[in-house]
């Protein structure tokens, strides 16, 4: 579709490949150039190939993995769709494998694999976009905007990925970089900014088998729009109106008129509650039971602000010892100071009896 979608599944199979670290680079908004760069488990050597194939998946095992799907793709149609509209070249070692392997493909055709030495991971290298469609590359928009639908699309993959470390660097400069220490505060901090950071409190609760935990907006720094409500369902960014609805509720007459509440929410359920393949792009969800998951946001956030509403009880103060006793009795209640002896003046020890060898 554009820029953006391409860096989505590149970044999506590196996720899925168990890599801890991305690094993203466009140029030109991703029009000339998208590198993505994983240290996961790499590809072998003679699947390579069959990676770019349509409908080749090396995540489904059985039919029965159909109804529990773990991992962010098991289309099996990225890599084929991209590499009929680019130039591609993949780069790719799996750990024990002492050499790595190369192909290149221009518009679908893929060439020979090639031995080459690569450090542990892939990068996929996805040049000139469009280059033989002339009719898709009409619809692009500038490479500006291009560009940001790209930014947008990491911060969500850094935000449902806090154990990932994310980078993306634009035309050579770095704007988003997360530490992957697996808190979801710090990359909340480092893909939407200190001041939005701030202004959040912490929420945590369940309903039903919806495990619901993340950042709310503190009702005194309510936005000016809803841009801020950013839903995740069993890790995956997603678009709801039903969770901004419970979101929404939940704040009923807490915020000046005019103010949203934004969020970092992620919604935790078992993978047969929750139907992720309505949208060919998955960012719309479909629940088994709505209702569980409204409720489960709706008075998870709705306690957490009650909790935070209410006058704390004070802290049981403690007197200073000096209130509590007389200096006597301070002296006394001292350990003894150690036995001082003069420099120098230790007693051997006496040698250790020598042990009976068996
Ligand atoms: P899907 O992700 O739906 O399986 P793709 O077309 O995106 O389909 O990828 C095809 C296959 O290529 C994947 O199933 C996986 O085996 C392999 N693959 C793609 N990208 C990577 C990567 N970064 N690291 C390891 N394997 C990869
Ligand atoms: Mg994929």
């Amino acid at each position: 579709e554009r820029p953006a979608s391409v860096v989505k599944e590149l970044v999506e199979n590196a996720i899925d490949a168990g890599a801890s670290a991305i690094v993203v680079e466009i140029q030109r908004g991703g029009m000339g150039l998208i590198r993505v760069t994983d240290n996961g488990c790499g590809i072998a050597p003679d699947e390579l190939p069959t990676a770019f194939l349509r409908h080749a998946t090396s995540k489904l095992r059985t039919e029965e993995d159909l109804g529990k799907i773990g991992t962010l793709g098991f289309r099996g149609e990225a890599l084929a769709a991209i590499s009929a509209v680019s130039r591609v070249d993949v780069l790719t070692r799996q750990s024990e494998d002492a050499i790595g392997a190369a192909i290149h493909g221009e518009g679908g055709a893929m060439g020979p694999v090639r031995e080459e030495g690569a450090p542990a991971g892939t990068t996929i290298r996805v040049a000139d976009l469009f280059y033989n469609t002339p009719a898709r590359l009409k619809f692009m928009k500038k490479d500006s905007a291009e560009g940001a639908a790209v930014a947008g699309i990491v911060q969500h993959l850094a935000l449902s990925h806090p154990e990932v470390s994310f980078k993306l660097l634009r035309d050579g400069a770095e704007v988003l970089h997360t530490p992957g220490d697996g808190q979801l505060l710090s990359a909340v901090y480092a893909a939407m900014g200190r001041d939005f950071a701030m202004g959040l409190q912490e929420v945590r609760g369940c309903g039903g088998d919806v495990q619901v935990s993340g950042y709310v907006t503190r009702p005194l720094n309510g936005h000016g729009t809803r841009g801020r409500q950013l839903f995740f369902v069993n890790g995956r960014f997603v678009k709801s109106q039903l969770l901004s609805a419970a979101l929404e509720e939940a704040y009923r007459n807490r915020l000046l008129k005019g103010k949203f509440p934004g969020c970092v929410l992620h919604l935790t359920l078992p993978e047969d509650r929750v139907d992720v393949n309505v949208h060919p792009a998955k960012t719309v969800v479909k629940f088994v039971s709505d209702k569980t998951a409204f409720d489960a946001v709706y008075y998870t956030v709705m306690d957490a602000l009650d909790a935070a509403a209410r006058p704390k009880a004070p802290e049981k103060e403690e007197k200073p010892f000096y209130r509590t006793m007389t200096a006597q009795e301070f002296r006394q209640q001292q350990k003894p100071e150690p036995e001082k002896r003069p420099l120098g003046s230790y007693t051997a020890r006496p040698a250790a009896p020598a042990r009976p060898v068996r």
